[in-house]
């Protein structure tokens, strides 16, 4: 039986994974990637057929932003029917926004997005980016005996790891393990075979592309002894469109009343509010406290378990997406695309 070897396509937008050492100078600099197989002979040993794009100037992730998320999920749009999964190559400082963000961009995937990086350049000896590069094209590339692919979502690879990607985070700025997906289970597992997880699929759509996303977002991370007077210019309906809360524990904040005031009014003018937890694990319950009752009585969306990177890219989608403010509670309220966990899928 002829077997058809995968192709997968590698989009090099930047990040430390694509650095290599000058021989001369030891200053670290962008390498080329059409002569990756040079930097990294194993890829020769892979049964992939690989080709790759690069963005015409790499970035550090800290430069990301819609428009080079866009460029992203145009690429992989255009190469969708002639590639069988695509490896992005991204720095980890805002990986997991790109992936939250590509989530929302490109919903109805049958193919994997795998986003990869690593903490030290691909050059150098230690380097965790090669093994992080072989084992995202091989999940890219796999299949199962039906011929559909393992993963059919944008995820990200990282030490070991498959994760969903708009439910995972940076956790670290030094360990190899950089990336943690605190409220929902691994895809898969890398150990001496890439062991695939039995995890709740996403909603089966047709592949659509939307781009238009509206960053008049705001995010407010709140704290004891929380001044509402200096944060008063978000809360401003023509300048923002969609504000953020991080509050604590289970959807908490203090009781202040001009805050209270500063959301009334705002909400009043159709502006949206999504409360989001500070913490890692556990979800957002507004009115489970009286600290949180307000929020409740205001018209507060409560954003369950979502991570603040899905949550910044979700309103930014919202918010391009309709115009209509019931619309964009719909939205909100709803698990789009697996990127959190609604009430009644959880336990009592
Ligand atoms: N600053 C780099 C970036 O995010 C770090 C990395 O690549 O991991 O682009």
């Amino acid at each position: 039986m002829s077997e058809t070897i995968p192709n997968v396509l590698m989009i090099y937008t930047g990040g430390t994974i694509g650095m290599i050492n000058d021989p001369l100078t030891g200053v670290l600099k962008a390498f080329d990637f059409n002569h990756l197989s040079n930097q990294i002979p194993e890829l020769n040993r892979l049964n992939v057929n690989l080709s790759a794009i690069s963005f015409e100037k790499p970035v550090d992730s800290s430069e990301m932003n819609p428009e080079y998320w866009t460029q992203i999920a145009n690429i992989v749009f255009e190469n969708y029917e002639s590639h069988d999964g695509f490896v992005v190559l991204h720095g980890s400082d805002t990986m997991a926004f790109t992936a939250s963000a590509l989530s929302f961009m490109l919903q109805g995937l049958k193919k994997p997005v795998i986003l990869t990086g690593s903490q030290l350049p691909i050059g150098t000896i230690r380097t965790d980016g090669k093994e992080n590069l072989i084992t995202s094209i091989e999940i890219a590339a796999a299949k199962d005996a039906a011929g559909n692919a393992k993963i059919q979502e944008v995820a990200i690879y990282f030490e070991y790891s498959l994760y969903r990607g708009n439910r995972t985070s940076k956790i670290s700025a030094t360990e190899f393990e950089a990336f943690s997906s605190p409220n929902f289970p691994e895809l898969a597992i890398a150990g001496i075979s890439i062991r695939y997880q039995q995890v709740s699929k996403l909603e089966e759509k047709d592949l659509q592309l939307f781009t238009g996303f509206d960053n008049r977002v705001a995010l407010l991370k709140i704290f004891p002894g929380f001044n509402a007077k200096v944060y008063e210019s978000i809360f401003d309906f023509n300048l923002v469109k969609g504000i953020i809360i991080e509050t604590f524990g289970s959807g908490n904040a203090p009781s202040i009343p001009h805050f209270t005031k500063l959301i009334l009014d705002y909400i009043a003018q159709g502006g949206i509010v999504l409360n989001i937890t500070q913490c890692s694990t556990g979800s957002v319950v507004q009115g489970k406290y009286e600290t949180s009752s307000i929020f409740q009585q205001a018209g507060v969306i409560g954003g369950f378990d979502i991570t603040t990177e899905a949550a910044v890219a979700k309103m930014m989608y919202a918010l391009g997406k309709e115009k209509d403010f019931q619309k964009i509670v719909e939205i909100l309220t709803h698990d789009l695309n697996g990127e959190m966990t609604v009430p009644s899928d959880q336990e009592a």
